[in-house]
């Protein structure tokens, strides 16, 4: 296992857009770690809504209030990065069973990549547990209420978006 002083953890994903659900689990994370970098990962193949600029900036937005935590973007393999990075963990969030099969292949392949890189993964609040970022953009593109769950700034510039589409 890693010896680091300083106990780094990457969260990685799409956030396209971030919600509160992904919120949720960088507030716990940034509990349990030292430092808590949340990594968007630029995967052209989905096809975000986003660029990875609008997306690196609303989750910077979003979470200036919750200490110790840095915004960054990857490309490429997440063991080279959470390495480059001196990780020793990846946070990732688990909603329902539904989330488990594929979360756990991908934990089994990050481990078989890079076996000291630890996955953990954290539950959010209930009330987040049926929240992705799909919903939250299907709602936004035909006018539903997202109060609850997205940050106002992120409300704002799903709307912008919307309305150039
Ligand atoms: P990816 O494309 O990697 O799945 P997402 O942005 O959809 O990226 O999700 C990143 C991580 O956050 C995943 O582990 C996902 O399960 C988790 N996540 C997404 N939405 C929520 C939510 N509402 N509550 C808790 N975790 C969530």
């Amino acid at each position: 296992m890693k010896q680091n002083n300083k106990k780094i953890a990457i969260y990685p994903g799409s956030f396209d857009p971030i919600t509160n659900g992904h919120i949720d689990i960088i507030k716990r994370a940034s509990l349990l770690f030292d430092h808590v970098i949340v990594a968007v990962a630029n995967n052209e193949q989905k096809r975000p809504l986003f660029s990875e600029n609008e997306r690196v900036e609303m989750i910077t937005e979003s979470i200036r209030e919750i200490p110790h935590t840095t915004v960054d973007s990857f490309k490429g393999l997440l063991v080279d990065y959470a390495r480059q990075n001196n990780a020793i963990a990846v946070i990732r969030g688990l909603r329902a069973v539904s989330d488990f099969e594929y979360e756990l292949q991908m934990a089994l392949v990050n481990r078989k990549l890079d076996e000291q890189l630890i996955t953990v993964f954290l539950m959010p609040h209930e009330s987040y547990s049926y929240l992705n970022s799909s919903i939250v953009k299907e709602l936004a593109l035909l006018n539903g209420n997202i109060d609850c769950f997205v940050p106002e700034y992120v409300k704002t510039r799903l709307k912008n978006k919307m309305r150039k589409k």
